[in-house]
């Protein structure tokens, strides 16, 4: 309910449930770094679906709204989970072709949103599989190449703190990584990325529309599957690691 606190009440990462406990069962997060963590969210759109999320939250205690307002330091160590993420899906799942994205809500408004279903906690998605939402991103905002997630915070000054949406997909059989930044050029467009909901054109290019929101679709079962996995994943990992094993 929105009141003194409107954002942290209903934030979906970080509400508790009237029983006390987090939303999040503590088994889905499934590794911690300093500044974020990964977690295996209810929702498996695609089997093998995780979200890279930070521990602080825009929840009235100084947190982000979204990944272009931390600090660089913490965008380091996002490069690096990302790519533990990328080794999880080649390696466990065989998927060469992943897609990473985040709806920023640098603009403020939707954040505000007092129904719960806008994010209001920066977190980074990742997906195993490629869905052809680059051509659907380019039909509606204007796209910028980026070279890095490190270049997110400046290109966003630049063009005036505003909603966005950051995609990094991996075209070329899995040769190659392309950075984009979608923006607004007019108050429309501006309007039309604060509230778009990236799960929905998601879910319909895969057929999949029935997994569009995560309370219909939780797919419980995926979820441990998937958790299972990661983490038989990373054993190996330690396993083979120079000192490993000792
Ligand atoms: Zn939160």
């Amino acid at each position: 309910m929105p009141g003194s606190d409107p954002i942290g009440a209903y934030c979906t990462f970080c509400r508790e449930s009237a029983s006390g406990a987090s939303e999040i069962a503590p088994e889905q997060i499934v590794l911690r770094g300093r500044y974020f963590y990964v977690l295996v969210p209810l929702g498996q759109l695609i089997p093998g679906f995780l979200i890279i999320a930070p521990y602080s939250c825009d929840s009235g205690q100084g947190g982000a709204r979204c990944l272009a307002e931390l600090p660089d330091e913490a965008i380091a160590e996002l490069g690096e989970l990302k790519e533990t993420v990328r080794a999880f899906f080649e390696h466990a799942l065989g998927a060469t072709a992943p897609i990473f994205y985040e709806q920023g809500r640098a603009g403020g408004g939707a954040q505000t949103d007092a129904t719960g279903r806008f994010s209001h906690h920066a977190h980074l998605c990742c997906l195993p599989q490629p869905v052809a939402i680059d051509g659907w991103l380019e039909g509606r905002f204007t796209s910028t190449r980026l070279d890095g997630l490190g270049e997110l915070a400046g290109k966003l000054r630049q063009f005036g703190a505003q909603p966005y949406v950051y995609l990094e997909s991996t075209v070329r059989n899995g040769t190659e990584v392309r950075r984009r930044l979608f923006t607004g050029s007019d108050p429309a467009q501006r309007s039309e990325l604060e509230t778009l909901r990236l799960k929905d054109p998601i879910s319909h290019l895969l057929g999949l529309p029935e997994r569009a929101n995560w309370r219909d679709w939780p797919a419980r079962d995926d979820v441990a599957a998937v958790i299972a996995t990661f983490e038989e994943h990373l054993a190996g990992r330690r396993a083979v690691a120079p000192g490993g094993g000792r």
